[in-house]
């Protein structure tokens, strides 16, 4: 083990500020870089969002020798090379993007020493002609990220992962080793650490809670109308709209461009020439809303995403969690939104089936026991969607993270629930089921109920019930409702019989009907107060107010953002590459006038001071007139 190579002249904390313009490290950040510069291994499990890239890219900066990042994430490696770029940072990537000649000229640069960061692909790692070069390296620091690609029990296994330890273990000498991921259940933990063979590895686990993220479920009844209104109410907004299938995409997003709103799409249907494209008017805000399925979003880092809509329920919580959290990077409150419906179950169901088929020489066992834990997760995902307690516990809890308070920042915590005594509507519903035999559909009992003069309650003779018309002061809406939380609670249930033409549902006396027909037993319902209209403007509003406040120089901030917009085209890069929005509203309410004033800004770095310092400095001086 390699111990105490660090460089004297520069410590962590003025990398930390000179190259990457942050003035403090975030949980868990520091720790891992001394571990890592002490020569300890480490494992990371921290959130999308936490800043795991820091813990490696500062060592990297310290350490002599190279750092070698494996990733599995193709954009992801494009993008950090671009930004480490930016701040003066010598880095490259080798990945199947690249042509033959193209590799050839950056292990070339390699040997010379040129780059203090490279990331690779884990395909790549066994290859002859990276072999031979690296062999040559002095490697300091082996930063895996997504470690849990590694482990069979984790959500994407990546067999390629496998051979991580066998390729360290070849080098001359073995580096640090630190391991990184998002997600992580003891299991997968467990895995990580044997199968990366990592050393008496430091473990740092930082919290998954993402407090400024608002969770909700809703079910409407036409998706995609619901999921153009919801764009549409947030219009200037930049957000994400996930869709399950590919022709989801693209009705979605015709129908959002057609509603005159700047969006794009991408899946894996469409060229890699309109995928990129696509992706970069949306880093770039021309299109700020992105409608896409599961295939968009790695290493997306876009700081100012306000929405995550899902058409549809994802595969699992890993899945969603991790899109979703797409959304309030900047830390200003964002909101994740799901809508759900019954039948996105059974097309889980046949994508796991299928994904499962695709895998070829696969051992059989082992197939079989990935399908069986996709299934476990899918239903896991299913209850997300289905609980009526706090969204945000029923996520941490999944994550072995359980939370002993609700968060009063999601759907169900927002929604206020109130107990009405429906005792007696409940015994004419009760008995009006079993006058009529416990034979009939609940639309028609409602129709019984209501005192329906048409129709099947006259053909069928049940107008000379005496439960006839009992209930028909309420609405043949309110009726089923009522039904529906009766079934819901037990006093009814639904079966399916055949009747003559075919099978048709049923209700029936449930096992806590007898006790309310005879014994007088009180009947409550829940019901949210106020459908949760309320709470959700309530949301915006802080939102709005939270927006207010943070652009309180509004016009300032725009002829920053502007000046990012020029500065990106010209180079060719996304903006978020020069500086965040984040970065940008701090200038804009600072007005920093001094150099020294500047640097202070949080993502201002030595290197990018040097190159746009003067310019952004020049349209503040020129705002303050
Ligand atoms: P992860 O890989 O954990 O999802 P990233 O490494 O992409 O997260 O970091 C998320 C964002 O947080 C990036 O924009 C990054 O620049 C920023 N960030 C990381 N560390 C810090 C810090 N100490 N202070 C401020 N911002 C930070
Ligand atoms: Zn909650």
């Amino acid at each position: 083990m390699k111990r105490g190579r660090t460089r004297t002249l520069r410590d962590k904390f003025s990398i930390l500020e000179q190259i990457f313009g942050y003035k403090a490290f975030r949980g868990g950040q520091e720790e891992i870089i001394d571990a890592i510069l002490s020569g300890q291994d480490a494992l990371a499990i921290m959130p999308t969002g936490a800043g795991k890239s820091i813990c490696y890219q500062v060592p990297a900066l310290l350490l002599d020798g190279i750092t070698l990042v494996v990733s599995p994430l193709i954009s992801l490696m494009k993008d950090q090379v671009g930004s480490l770029g930016q701040a003066g940072v010598r880095a490259a990537y080798i990945n199947s993007s690249l042509t033959a000649s193209q590799v050839d000229r950056v292990l070339e640069e390699l040997r010379y020493g040129t780059y203090r960061l490279c990331y690779v692909a884990p395909e790549r790692l066994l290859n002859s002609r990276f072999l031979e070069t690296v062999f040559k390296l002095d490697i300091a620091l082996v930063a895996v990220d997504e470690a849990h690609c590694v482990s069979q029990w984790g959500q994407d296994f990546r067999p390629s992962y496998l051979e991580i330890s066998r390729f360290i273990e070849a080098l001359p000498e073995r580096p640090v080793v630190a391991a990184f991921t998002a997600t992580a259940t003891q299991q997968v933990r467990r895995d990580m650490e044997a199968l990366l063979e990592l050393r008496d590895p430091l473990g740092v686990t930082t919290g998954f809670d993402r407090e400024n993220l608002y969770f909700e479920v809703q079910r409407p009844h036409g998706r995609m109308d619901a999921a153009v209104r919801f764009v549409e109410e947030r219009r200037g907004k930049s957000g994400i709209v996930y869709c399950l299938t590919r022709k989801d995409v693209e009705q979605v997003e015709e129908r959002l461009v057609k509603a005159g709103i700047p969006a794009t799409r991408y899946h894996a249907g469409l060229s890699d020439e309109e995928r990129r494209r696509n992706q970069e008017a949306f880093q770039a805000d021309e299109c700020p809303v992105m409608v896409a399925t599961n295939a968009f979003g790695m290493g997306i880092d876009k700081s100012n995403v306000t929405y995550v809509l899902h058409v549809g329920m994802p595969k699992n919580l890993e899945s969603y969690y991790q899109e979703a959290g797409r959304a309030g990077r900047d830390g200003a409150p964002a909101e994740c939104v799901l809508l759900y419906a019954e039948k996105d179950i059974a097309l889980n169901t046949f994508l796991i089936q299928r994904d499962s088929e695709e895998q070829e020489g696969m051992d059989a066992d082992l197939l079989e026991l990935l399908v069986a834990q996709d299934r476990a997760r899918l239903s896991s995902m299913v209850g997300y969607c289905k609980t009526t307690t706090c969204l945000r516990r029923h996520i941490l809890s999944y994550f072995d993270e359980p939370r002993a308070t609700d968060c009063g920042n999601c759907a169900n915590c927002k929604q206020t629930f109130a107990e009405v005594d429906i005792t007696v509507e409940a015994q004419k519903i009760l008995s009006c089921v079993k006058r009529m035999d416990e034979r009939f559909g609940k639309v028609l009992v409602s129709e019984v109920l209501k005192g329906k003069e048409t129709g099947k309650p006259v053909e069928f003779g049940l107008h000379r019930l005496s439960t006839y018309g009992v209930l028909r002061d309420l609405t043949g809406k309110r009726i089923l409702e009522l039904i529906d939380a009766l079934v819901a609670m037990d006093y009814l249930y639904v079966t399916e019989t055949d009747i003559q033409r075919g099978v048709y549902p049923v209700v029936k006396l449930g096992p806590k009907a007898r006790a309310v027909l005879f014994d007088g037993a009180t009947v409550l319902m829940r019901v949210s107060e106020t459908a949760s209209a309320e709470p959700k403007k309530r949301g915006r509003k802080k939102r709005a107010e939270i927006e207010e406040m943070a652009l309180a120089n509004d016009d300032l901030f725009e002829k920053l953002r502007g000046l990012r917009t020029e500065l990106a085209r010209a180079q060719g890069v996304p903006p978020y590459v020069i500086f965040h929005d984040a970065t940008l509203v701090e200038m804009s309410e600072v007005m920093p006038e001094t150099e020294a004033d500047f640097l202070e800004i949080s993502g201002v770095g030595q290197r990018k001071f040097e190159r746009y310092g003067a310019e952004f400095l020049a349209v503040i001086r020129g705002h303050l007139g």
